[in-house]
């Protein structure tokens, strides 16, 4: 971090926030979206959100109680059957005037988003509009929702086939993404004719309020979307998956959560869509571009200060190249600048809170100790705010831990390898299956490469995948079904089939 970067920082840490800042958060409704109204949780409880910058609190929301968990559950069971009934273009009308609002209120919501979570302004106003898409998206989509009619093979009985809404879900989202986690699902539920109840992460419930907000000004019925934000996170989610009473639940989070869950599903046998942790391989071949290769390795490390389930998590490169690309890579990470999200030209905010910055210190500590170098970056600085400055190390063995850890930071572990077989399956050594990345400019090999990676998505010689039009999930650890696509609404509905008699 920069002397003035750091200086600034400690202003606001003394400070406070700014005039537009305070506006911003001030304007956010901090209670619960239960049946179409903001509520009080039971009791008046609140807790406390930081912003990660300085480590001070900059609000107090809603802390849902169990009881008030099952109020939001009941009004999305209470809402289902009209909302069922409403039709297509009515709910693609619904998720177009959802998409202008959020772009209309990018600005805002972008500086929300920084504050609570940390990323850099332009990212978050990224987020914001890859977010909004989502409801572009599948506003076309609600109305491609198909069937089909056919002869039964032996003649007579004819098989219509139609498809309906799940019924009420339940949709649990992570802070590093908080506004695009939430309309990932939020978008394909109201597309398919879903109710929900919506639980964001507790660092990040800012964000999601202000979707609440946006989804009641596009005129979303009441009990259709409804907000629980909380710090006991199992306490209040437990027992609503449990009851049955919603029909299925959509997570993002950590593989070691997302396994509890499915097993809490498994008694009344929810449908389920699981997006979970990752442990990207980024492979760069000797006959890559290697500024492409760089470019690419720092888009897939830095996006979200590598605080993402895609982030290269191992980088793999040829051993006659693996020189000249720690060069690249250390220089083009050291030029970026660490700071709060919010000034001007900080490109690398802080990690999101303390734990996050331990583990990343931790892995850090364990890969020099087993024989890494580190090129650039190490060490954590000073001063308030979990800040962790963009780091490169080389040689990390096999064995290291962050070899088979999601770092979820910004450090970029190489490590050299000589033969296609072998990067394979290095590549394939782990429990995760997210997404890998391939640099090579010999097509066969790229597809070759990308047919033996076991991943549910593939970059080739491109840094970035998420796309809303593109289906975005995991094989292995890393998750069950897909979100975005033609087949991200298909997790929402059911088929019924209906024989008939002729
Ligand atoms: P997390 O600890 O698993 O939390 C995710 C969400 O689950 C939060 O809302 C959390 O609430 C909630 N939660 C935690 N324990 C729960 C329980 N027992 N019952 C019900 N809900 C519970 O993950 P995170 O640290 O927020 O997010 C980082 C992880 O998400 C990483 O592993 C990352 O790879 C993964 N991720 C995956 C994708 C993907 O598409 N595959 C996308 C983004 C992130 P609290 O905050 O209140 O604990």
């Amino acid at each position: 971090m920069s002397t003035d970067t750091q200086a600034t920082a400690q202003t606001q840490t003394e400070g406070g926030l700014s005039g537009r800042e305070q506006q911003v958060v001030d304007q956010v409704e901090k209670r619960l979206l239960v049946g179409g109204r903001w509520v009080d949780a039971e009791g008046g409880a609140t807790f406390e959100v930081d912003d990660p910058a300085t480590g001070q609190v900059i609000a107090s929301v809603a802390d849902a109680t169990p009881a008030d968990g099952r109020r939001a559950l009941d009004a999305a069971v209470a809402a289902q059957a009209d909302f069922a009934r409403t039709t297509p273009r009515e709910r693609a009308d619904l998720l177009l005037r959802a998409h202008e609002l959020l772009m209309e209120r990018q600005d805002d919501l972008a500086l929300l988003m920084t504050l609570e979570m940390g990323k850099p302004l332009a990212e978050a106003k990224g987020e914001i509009a890859y977010a909004a898409e989502f409801f572009r998206h599948f506003s076309g989509e609600a109305l491609r929702i198909d069937g089909g009619y056919q002869t039964a093979p032996a003649g007579g009985a004819r098989f219509l086939v139609t498809k309906q809404p799940v019924g009420p879900c339940l949709l649990i989202t992570p802070w590093n993404f908080p506004m695009a986690m939430g309309t990932r699902k939020i978008g394909p539920a109201l597309a398919a004719g879903c109710t929900s109840v919506v639980k964001p992460a507790h660092q990040t419930p800012l964000s999601m309020l202000a979707l609440g907000q946006v989804l009641q000004d596009a005129g979303v019925p009441d009990g259709v979307v409804n907000i629980v934000t909380c710090r006991d996170a199992g306490g209040v989610m437990e027992p609503l998956i449990r009851s049955g009473d919603a029909r299925k639940l959509s997570f993002t989070g950590s593989t070691k959560v997302g396994k509890v869950l499915l097993e809490q599903c498994a008694d009344k046998v929810l449908r389920t869509s699981m997006e979970l942790g990752g442990n990207a391989p980024f492979i760069v071949f000797d006959d890559a571009d290697l500024d492409e290769a760089v470019a690419g390795a720092m888009q897939a490390k830095m996006r979200n200060m590598g605080e993402a389930c895609t982030a290269a998590n191992r980088i793999y490169v040829h051993d006659n190249v693996i020189q000249q690309f720690g060069e690249k890579l250390s220089a083009a990470m050291a030029q970026l600048e660490v700071g709060r999200g919010t000034d001007d030209g900080v490109q690398v905010g802080p990690l999101v809170d303390e734990a996050g910055r331990r583990k990343v210190i931790d892995l850090l500590a364990d890969a020099t100790g087993r024989g890494a170098t580190v090129l650039t970056g190490g060490e954590a600085p000073d001063g308030p705010g979990w800040f962790f400055p963009p780091t490169v190390l080389t040689g990390v063995p096999g064995e290291a831990r962050m070899a088979h850890e999601e770092i979820f930071g910004p450090v970029a572990p190489l490590t050299p390898f000589s033969s296609e077989d072998e990067v394979i399956a290095a590549a394939n050594d782990t429990p995760y299956g997210l997404v890998a990345y391939v640099f090579t400019n010999d097509l066969r090999r790229g597809l070759r490469v990308a047919e033996a990676l076991e991943s549910g998505m593939v970059g080739l010689n491109q840094g970035v995948v998420s796309n809303p039009a593109a289906p975005f999930g995991g094989i292995k650890e890393s998750g069950l079904g897909r979100e975005g696509g033609s087949v991200g609404i298909e997790e929402f509905l059911e088929i019924k089939y209906v024989g008939i008699a002729m």
